[in-house]
């Protein structure tokens, strides 16, 4: 089966083209659509062989971006595909399925309508999913489409967990809770790491680090979530790149105030220039924050020793509130890559059985590894995530269970 995988920004596509056989799996093509409506659009694909291609053109919008990719795959000189017939289903990373999605689901009016009734939610992200969805109708009609939550693992946390301390009216009237993002990556990193240690994923109580320029952290208990540090929005919570992650609603409205600034610019400011851009004044990259840290930046240290600091506070209220904690997984750019990260998160957490193997740590970027001492409780692993891979895969299980029917 040759599925689709789109992720609909507000001004990008990417995509990947996956060939599906029983568990394996190859990525035919992949790349991204830039730029969209603005001047100097592009669309740059990468071959199954690792060539890459970029085409510059005039894309107004997503279903020309989408026409794009499409055409690129179909051409002679770049393409992987003969037939557009070729493609039997597409898969859409949707940002925002509120409580009305707890799992993937195959895309039918009724459910485009459930989805435009979640935009109040996730307004920059959610209205171009949907146009990705509608491109795909027009262009591919009768292509099944599968539509996979970036909220929907979060679904399990309980009411405690997700309701925040505000008048419940403001949950009645507009939903106002702990939804929770990321939800893809936890869940395909918090399984593979139980295939990793051979145990049921049903009796784990797992925490998982998704650290990358977005970055969120999860309690799954038995296989389910059960709290997770992004909230309504995807600013709660940890310090990222950035956005600042948990702070006092009095700075908030206090620094409005003295700005003078409105909504609009409060949320540029804490979600665009806050974080660790915000902390170090040089960069949201870790990789540059790394570099400023070794040329004795103060600033840049600081920002690394606060956004460490978060994650093992996080660690901390996740192990007591699951009542303890079996595998703790890193992934993400930073949590696959950062080897000083995962060192300063993990030091002196021995009380607890955490317990890194220094000299494993040191030697592994981008790829799947136990990091912890073989002797200590809590199995520290290393998981690169793969969100793509996630969807193309829910979208061939309901696309295969539709065709039983
Ligand atoms: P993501 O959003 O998952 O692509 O992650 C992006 C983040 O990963 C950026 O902050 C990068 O600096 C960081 N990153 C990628 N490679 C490395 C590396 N080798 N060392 C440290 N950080 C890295």
């Amino acid at each position: 089966m040759k599925i689709l995988v789109l992720n609909c920004g507000s001004s990008s596509i990417k995509y990947q083209l996956f060939k599906m056989e029983g568990d394996s799996w190859d990525v035919m093509a992949k790349g991204g659509v830039e730029k969209i409506g603005l001047k100097g659009s592009f669309l740059k694909h990468e071959k199954e062989n690792g060539e890459k291609v970029l085409l510059e053109g005039e894309i107004l919008d997503h279903e020309t971006g989408i026409d794009y990719i499409l055409g690129v795959m179909l051409s002679e000189r770049h393409g992987c595909l003969k037939d557009m017939e070729e493609i039997d289903a597409v898969g859409h990373r949707v940002v925002h399925g509120g409580e009305t999605f707890n799992s993937s689901v195959f895309i039918t009016d009724e459910v485009i309508a459930k989805m435009e009734s979640c935009i109040d939610l996730a307004p920059l992200h959610n209205p171009p999913n949907l146009k990705g969805i509608s491109a795909i109708s027009s262009l591919l009609p009768h292509v099944p489409q599968v539509g996979v939550f970036d909220t929907a693992f979060h679904q399990t946390m309980p009411k405690h967990a997700y309701m925040y301390a505000i008048p419940n009216s403001l949950y009645t009237k507009y939903g106002v809770r702990r939804y929770g993002f990321h939800g893809t990556s936890h869940r395909f990193v918090s399984k593979r790491a139980c295939e990793m240690q051979g145990v049921d994923y049903k009796s784990q109580r797992i925490i998982t680090c998704h650290l990358g320029n977005g970055a969120s952290i999860a309690a799954i208990n038995n296989g389910m979530s059960v709290d997770t540090s992004m909230g309504f929005t995807p600013l709660e919570g940890l310090m990222m790149g950035t956005r600042a992650g948990d702070l006092d609603v009095g700075a908030v409205t206090y620094i409005m105030d003295k700005e003078l600034i409105g909504t609009q610019s409060a949320s540029v400011l804490f979600n665009k220039h806050s974080g660790m851009l915000g902390v170090s004044g040089i960069s949201s990259d870790m990789r540059e924050i790394q570099n400023a840290m070794e040329q004795g930046d103060v600033n840049a240290q600081l920002g690394f020793d606060m956004y460490t600091y978060r994650i093992k506070k996080f660690i901390g209220s996740y192990i007591a509130a699951m009542g303890g904690v079996d595998i703790l997984v890193f992934t993400g750019g930073i949590g696959e890559n950062s080897v000083i990260t995962r060192q300063a998160v993990c030091s002196d957490m021995s009380f607890m059985g955490i317990v890194l193997d220094e000299e494993k740590n040191q030697g592994i970027r981008g790829i799947e590894a136990e990091i912890s001492r073989p002797d200590a409780k809590v199995k520290v692993l290393v998981v690169p995530t793969n969100e793509e891979l996630v969807i193309a895969q829910d979208t061939k299980t309901i696309v295969d269970a539709l065709k039983q029917k």
